[in-house]
């Protein structure tokens, strides 16, 4: 697991990398880190394609 959901409150999981694209790229800004990036913009490079980011397994 990367990203847990859960009553209590969401966490990054063991095998996330911390890219922070799940923050950057939510179209709701569902993702936050703590307090801070609540009233933040949101960043994604124009230069990289969604495409390009996917794990291909
Ligand atoms: S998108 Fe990046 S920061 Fe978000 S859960 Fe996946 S690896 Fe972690």
């Amino acid at each position: 697991m990367i990203f847990y959901f859960s009553a209590t409150g969401n966490s990054w999981g063991e095998d996330c990398t911390e890219c922070l694209a799940c923050l950057h790229l939510c179209p709701v800004q569902a993702i936050q880190y703590g307090k801070g990036t609540e009233s933040k913009g949101r960043y994604k490079n124009p230069n990289v394609s969604i495409d390009e980011m996917k794990i291909n397994k």
